[in-house]
């Protein structure tokens, strides 16, 4: 088991837009497995690669469900509206309220290299913008409608 530290703000790795990867090799499925274990040491919902200084488009989410992670992910549907509060393992102290749509569905492929469909809806749907949202150096403080400090410190 491997947790890493999470990259916090200012780190400039988190507003660098991620490079897709081109081959699932040893390196990718290291990185997935440092990711997961990394997510479940900080009890978060999600981690996107470049919150462990990675800067490559990969993605684990569990909302307490299903443990999913995408390689390459990309949002190909988006439906309805919804603003929820958010917070992020990159922004300590810091909770908002963002807008999001209600229902997303992504597509990508898993460590076998298998295509992904995921539909999400709600809270899987909000996870998967805000990591997915990473992935292209974007914040939920960038979109957020209202944002407060929060002493318990996502
Ligand atoms: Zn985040």
């Amino acid at each position: 088991m491997s947790v890493y530290q999470v990259v916090t703000l200012p780190d400039p790795i988190l507003r660098a837009k991620a490079l897709p990867i081109q081959k699932i090799n040893d390196g990718v499925i290291r990185v997935l497995d440092n990711m997961r274990d990394t997510m479940y040491a900080f009890d978060g919902v999600g981690l996107a690669a470049p919150q462990i200084g990675v800067s490559k488009r990969i993605v684990v989410i569990d909302t307490g469900e299903n443990y999913i992670e995408i390689i390459n992910p990309e949002i190909i549907c988006k439906e309805g509206l919804m603003t929820g509060s958010e917070g992020c393992l990159s922004v300590p102290g810091i909770v908002g309220r963002v807008n999001r749509a209600k229902k997303v569905i992504v597509k990508g492929i898993d460590r076998q290299g298998q295509e992904l469909n995921i539909e999400g809806v709600d809270l899987l749907a909000k996870a998967l913008q805000h990591e997915i949202d990473h992935l292209d150096g974007i914040l939920f403080i960038d979109i957020a409608v209202e944002t407060r400090n929060d002493d318990r410190g996502y």
